[in-house]
């Protein structure tokens, strides 16, 4: 349910509907647009009667969310979300870049990196410290020494971290070091670990899960909101389909899709979603033309020497190429690429 006060109303009487709905057993989340404020209440509809809200003097309305999402929806929230980091601004105009090698392997190659992206035109360094693979003897990451080393090249570059946090055990420890905690394809469904990076406030990434569908994403990301962190954006990074020739299949409808349904901001990761490092640019450029708010992709200085997703990680020379390209595409989409040179 939502309940839209009338223009005017001020805290005195958010606070009294507040109690009358806490009284009720529902959960608050408010909503301050810049004309009216909208309080969202999530509980037991048949409880919401009894209150009669609507003969209150500064209930404009009360209306119903018949989606199974609620505080990210567009009913919630009419506005895109954006979310402030540091100067940055995601889900605004800016398109934003994050880009990084799959896996932190060493300090040459994490420091070498981040200046090649960051020369380019990135704004944020990725790179996994934490490794979820298919094969438990797969290389599984370096762990906290990965964090620091990630949190030095923020020293040295002035790119911001994104990581993945896998373990509800770590999540107070890579909050520590990243500006943004992603939750991988394969957690996308671990609600134990949603609930968790709620309670952060960093913003959250969460991908999407290799089966999911749209409404399940969704409501993977209601959690988080719930949970009382409204900083999410969603990443599409392909689904599991019958084509073999990509490691999965991009669905870049999606970025449309959840931008009708959603407030969130929606992010594209072209690397995982094909698989090939020479279809990255074209689909990032794609995912630029649908709409997305951002992409992030893998780059590698030496890619063939990669201890994890070489095959689809770009060089320092071929993300420079696919970043001027996308600078083109934006200007004539009149959406500036941040941290770009022109
Ligand atoms: C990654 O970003 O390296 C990764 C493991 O991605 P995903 O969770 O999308 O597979
Ligand atoms: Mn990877």
């Amino acid at each position: 349910m939502i309940i839209v006060l009338k223009r005017g109303a001020g805290e005195a009487e958010v606070q009294e509907i507040n109690e009358r709905l806490s009284q009720e057993g529902f959960k608050i989340h408010l909503s301050q647009g810049v004309e009216k404020i909208i309080i969202g209440a999530v509980g037991d509809r048949s409880r919401l009667k009894a209150l009669d809200l609507e003969a209150l003097p500064w209930v404009e309305k009360v209306v119903p969310i018949l989606a199974p999402y609620k505080l990210v929806s567009r009913e919630f929230q009419s506005g895109n979300t954006i979310i402030k980091i540091g100067d940055y601004e995601i889900g605004g105009e800016e398109i934003h870049v994050m880009a990084g090698p799959c896996s932190v392997e060493s300090r040459a190659q994490i420091i070498e990196t981040a200046h090649a992206v960051k020369e380019a035109g990135a704004t944020f360094l990725r790179g996994g410290a934490f490794k979820p693979r298919t094969s438990p003897y797969a290389f599984q990451g370096l762990e906290e020494e990965g964090l620091k080393l990630l949190a030095e090249a923020r020293e040295e570059t002035g790119l911001l971290v994104i990581t993945e946090v896998v373990d509800v055990r770590d999540v107070e420890l890579v909050a520590h070091y990243a500006d943004i905690l992603q939750i991988g394809a394969r957690n996308m469904q671990n609600f134990f670990l949603l609930k968790e990076v709620a309670k952060t406030n960093k913003p959250i990434l969460l991908k999407r899960g290799p089966s999911a569908t749209l409404e399940e994403w969704m409501m993977a990301a209601e959690y988080i909101m719930d949970g009382g962190n409204y900083q999410v954006m969603f990443c599409e990074r392909g689904i599991r389909t019958f084509e073999t020739y990509t490691r999965n299949t991009l669905d870049l409808s999606m970025v449309p899709a959840l931008q009708s349904l959603s407030h969130l901001p929606v992010i594209v990761d072209p690397s995982h979603g094909t698989g090939r490092w020479n279809l990255v640019p074209p689909m990032a450029k794609a995912a630029v033309a649908a709409g997305a708010d951002g992409i992030i992709v893998e780059v590698h200085p030496q890619p063939e020497k990669a201890v994890s997703d070489g095959k689809q990680s770009l060089t320092p020379d071929n993300f420079a190429s696919m970043m001027a390209e996308l600078e083109i595409l934006a200007q004539a989409l009149g959406r500036p690429v941040k941290g770009a040179h022109r």
